[in-house]
């Protein structure tokens, strides 16, 4: 069983290695990954926060769909919302964060497939969450230091 990794710890600073070859290790990753977040009730889980450090994520905001996303990059981004975020690995903050309403992202599939996904909403926001995570950057790095102090003190 793999752990769930909380702030402070360094290794969800930490920036991931791309997958050249998909197999059977990131299969069983992924299942653990997908477990991972269903036990915790979140909507979307990257790798370094179960302490590996590769770019991996899993993404299910409960419409049916769940994404494997290996190598995911941002290819094309429009508009603009704000919307209230929290994150499993930094539990009981909620933070407001400014993200592009809708985007394109290209990424490899569990198969090991380019797959280019266009997505909206809560979904775009909850995928661009997690490639976040891939280049260690989380919610409380948007907010300003004095914001971020005064909120991380408490914890
Ligand atoms: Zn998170």
């Amino acid at each position: 069983m793999l752990e769930l990794i909380k702030y402070p710890n360094p290794i969800l600073k930490k920036k991931c290695s791309p997958i050249t070859i998909v197999g059977g290790e990131e299969e069983d990753l992924f299942q653990k990954m997908v477990k991972m977040m269903y036990l915790n009730r979140g909507i979307g889980l990257a790798a370094p926060q179960v302490g590996i450090n590769k770019q991996m994520a899993v993404v299910d905001i409960g419409d049916k769909r769940l994404l494997k996303l290996i190598n995911p990059a941002v290819v094309e981004a429009d508009g603009t919302e704000e919307m209230e975020e929290g994150c499993l690995s930094i539990p009981d903050v909620y933070i407001q964060v400014k993200r592009p309403k809708r985007i394109k992202v290209k990424s490899l599939d569990e198969n090991g497939q380019e797959t280019t996904l266009e997505v909206s909403g809560l979904m775009a926001r909850t995928v661009l969450h997690e490639i976040d995570h891939l280049k260690g950057r989380l919610i409380i790095d948007y907010l300003n230091p004095i914001k971020r102090f005064l909120i991380l003190k408490k914890k």
